[in-house]
């Protein structure tokens, strides 16, 4: 064949919905098959972590995280428009959903 074709990564995307630790991923693209949207490709190296080609493509499911048998191996992160946050009228203080150390839930609404 006179050209050849590359599947890479485009860096200058903002979204990375999930990262690989390359010590920990064995490469069994398990994550790969899983991924509704085809946003994993399989590593052209063996062994390897897959390769995040569309990242805009994520619907956010999770499921690549779900079905890995290796802990650690891979990491979902929300994109910051989905991590819903408020402030605290009296105090200011500013809250997100998944932050470590949360207020405690009131069942009261905030209103009335
Ligand atoms: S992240 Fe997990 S499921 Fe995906 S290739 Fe690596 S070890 Fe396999
Ligand atoms: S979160 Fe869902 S859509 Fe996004 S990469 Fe993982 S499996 Fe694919």
């Amino acid at each position: 064949m006179k050209y050849k074709a590359y599947m890479v990564p485009n860096p200058a995307m903002p979204c990375q919905p999930v990262k690989f630790n390359q010590e920990i991923c064995n490469g069994c693209n398990t994550c790969v098959d899983v991924c509704r949207r085809d946003v994993l490709m399989p590593n052209p190296v063996k062994g390897k972590p897959p390769i995040v080609l569309y990242p805009d493509e994520c619907w956010f499911c999770g499921n690549c995280v779900q079905y890995c048998q290796r802990p650690g191996a891979i990491k979902f992160y929300h994109p910051l428009n989905q991590k819903v946050g408020w402030i605290r009228k009296d105090t200011g203080e500013f809250f997100r959903v998944g932050m470590k150390n949360p207020p405690k839930y009131k069942r009261k609404p905030p209103i009335g």
